[in-house]
């Protein structure tokens, strides 16, 4: 993340609009990594109301308030964790699954609990990440990026935030699995829902 006020017109300069730090800091890595020219500046402008019922849409409500308010290229994501044995929930509901006070230890606490009688291989989860990219002109492209992998019995970990400490993502060697919380932020941002989901907006970034 670079850059604070957010100017209008400047060429290579995109708003993120998050008041999240746990995601400046994520999409500040990955911008990095991926588009080095490319300087994100941070939203203070008005939070509008997340009253969609997927990611897509409370992304588009995010970065369409974000590109009005400044008259920038503006993108939001909007994520969350999808479990397979629960239809896909908590979905966009999952900084809320507890009640609406957005307690991330009871959100994952109350998830497990859920789960508590399901076996390791009906425990199948993603992360999912929806990317929304507006422009001043009133262009829109909305991308996702998913990271498979399963809930774990239990909590593991002190790093990241919200599921981090109950998601083990796919791919890991069998009898060494770890939770994300108890991967480094550098082994998260290499590979997470975000990352994956900025991946497929880069080729839409065009001369940003
Ligand atoms: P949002 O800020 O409305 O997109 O809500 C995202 C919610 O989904 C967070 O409060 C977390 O509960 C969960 N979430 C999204 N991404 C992650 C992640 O990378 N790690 C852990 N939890 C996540």
């Amino acid at each position: 993340m670079s850059g604070s006020a957010a100017s209008a017109g400047a060429p290579g300069r995109i708003v993120l609009a998050t008041h999240n730090p746990h995601k400046v800091e994520e999409f500040g890595a990955i911008v990095t990594a991926t588009r080095p020219d490319l300087e994100v500046v941070g939203y203070d402008g008005p939070e509008p109301v997340e009253d969609g019922v997927t990611f897509a849409a409370n992304a588009l409500i995010k970065a369409r308030a974000a590109a009005e308010h400044t008259g920038m290229p503006s993108m939001a994501d909007d994520s969350g964790i999808c479990v397979d044995a629960l239809g896909g929930a908590p979905g966009a509901f999952s900084a809320y699954w507890a009640g609406h006070r957005k307690d991330a230890v009871a959100n994952r606490d109350l998830l497990i609990d859920q789960l508590s009688d399901i076996g390791d291989p009906h425990r199948t989860a993603q992360f999912v990440s929806v990317i929304a990219l507006v422009t001043p002109g009133g262009a829109e492209h909305v991308v996702e990026g998913v990271w498979p992998g399963r809930l774990a019995v239990a909590a593991a970990g002190e790093g990241g935030f919200g599921y981090d400490p109950v998601f083990i993502p796919d791919g890991q060697q069998a009898g060494v699995e770890r939770t994300v919380g108890e991967w480094s932020a550098a082994e998260k941002y290499a590979d997470s829902h975000r990352t994956r989901a900025f991946r497929a907006l880069v080729p839409l970034l065009g001369g940003l």
